[in-house]
């Protein structure tokens, strides 16, 4: 079976190549081909000795998951669905604005997390993404949005791991696909524009800063343990306090000297003066930012948006306590790709899309996706 190249960062590259036989500046040079060129053929990568593209030939592959689906958005917004093999897809969205580009990466084909709010987590989990599934997500954006080859003219200036799935929960998958966002001779983003999201995994946010400390945001939802338990089970295994400490000891390695915090913004749940209050007394000992996130609604989710006046509320007591808090723009709503909305209808059009190019009709073997779906 061939090796698929797209699973090594440069470390693991050049221990491959090392086995053999070939020297770590080759392993170099094949990683700019790869991922700042997008050459998937040995062959077209000319600077590289013939008997050693021939030997890579026969051995090695460069295989992105193929793309299912491409779609623009009336607001440029662009959603990107792959095949990541045994029926499952995933959705990679390109946020494009004025200063940057954003690439909403997935870690995981569905999650095991539950969140009461979120289509991904009502789909239920079917599997870690490999290294290569992940970051050939942004390889294979960047090949549609014509950005290879010129480190100048980067179209994606930013990825952020919000797609489907909590990265954390896929650490030593996501450790290596970072390493080469990272790196000058792949992505060369800087630390500061690669962001993990995670919903809270104390442990991995641990290792998260000694293996690759990149931007964080930490999805709170909820100001008191009582109702985040409820809208973030996992919070019952790692409970606010140990959060907080874990965001605090985070900081210390972080390449920002912030922590995000996202806040799904859920009508009557969690959306009153008192819950900004509670926040702003949660929050006291750690630097941060907020995100309010208009929950976007999908089938038989059970919540409602905040009205948008009681976002702006929540959000000037926010500010008003000293904190700066951004309230997101819904973007991509009409090819739903706004948060939260990745996996639900996914699986719908998935199956659509993936009945039409010939596998099998079911995307997830997940009971309360199928529940969802009908
Ligand atoms: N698992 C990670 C990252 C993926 S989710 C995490 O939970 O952080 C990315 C963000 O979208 C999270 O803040 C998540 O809570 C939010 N989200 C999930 N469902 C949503 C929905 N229906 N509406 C708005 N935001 C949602
Ligand atoms: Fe998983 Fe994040 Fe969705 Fe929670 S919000 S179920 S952690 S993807």
């Amino acid at each position: 079976m061939s090796v698929n190249l797209l699973d090594f960062d440069a470390e693991g590259l050049t221990a491959w190549f090392a086995q053999q036989g070939e020297k770590p500046f080759r392993a170099r040079q094949v990683l700019r081909w790869i991922h700042q060129r997008g050459e998937c053929d040995f062959n077209a990568m000319t600077d590289v000795a013939k008997s050693l593209r021939e030997k890579l030939a026969t051995m090695a592959a460069v295989s992105p998951p193929p793309t299912i689906s491409d779609r623009l958005s009336d607001d440029g917004t662009r959603k990107f669905l792959f095949d990541v093999g045994n029926r499952n897809a995933v959705e990679t969205v390109f946020i494009p604005e004025d200063d940057r580009g954003t690439l909403c990466v997935s870690s995981q084909a569905g999650c095991a997390l539950e969140c009461a709010f979120c289509s991904t987590g009502r789909q239920g989990f079917n599997r870690n993404l490999s290294t290569a599934e992940i970051i050939g997500q942004l390889w294979q954006a960047n090949r549609a949005l014509g950005s290879h080859s010129d480190a100048s003219e980067r179209i994606i200036s930013n990825v952020v791991l919000m797609g489907m799935g909590e990265p954390l929960a896929n650490f030593d998958n996501l450790v290596p696909a970072l390493h080469l966002m990272l790196d000058d001779n792949a992505y060369g983003l800087s630390r500061r524009r690669v962001t993990v999201s995670t919903s809270g995994i104390v442990p991995a946010m641990d290792r998260l800063a000694e293996a690759c400390p990149v931007a964080l945001a930490v999805s709170l939802h909820a100001p008191t343990d009582g109702l985040r338990d409820k809208l973030v089970p996992i919070n019952r295994k790692y409970p606010l306090a140990e959060l907080m400490a874990a965001c605090s000891r985070y900081l210390v390695h972080a390449p920002r000297d912030f922590i995000t915090f996202e806040y799904v913004m859920l009508d009557g749940v969690n959306d009153r003066d008192a819950d900004a209050r509670a926040l702003l007394h949660l929050v006291r000992d750690v630097p941060c930012k907020f995100n309010l996130i208009p929950f976007n609604p999908f089938p038989a989710s059970g919540f409602r948006r905040s009205p948008a006046e009681r976002v702006r509320r929540f959000a000037a007591i926010l500010i008003n306590g000293g904190i700066v808090t951004t309230t997101r723009k819904t973007r991509g709503d009409d090819i739903d790709a706004a948060c939260g909305q990745l996996a639900g209808k996914v699986q719908d059009k998935s199956r659509r899309v993936v009945r039409s190019a010939g596998f099998a009709t079911e995307s997830t073997g997940s009971p309360a996706g199928v529940e969802l779906r009908s």
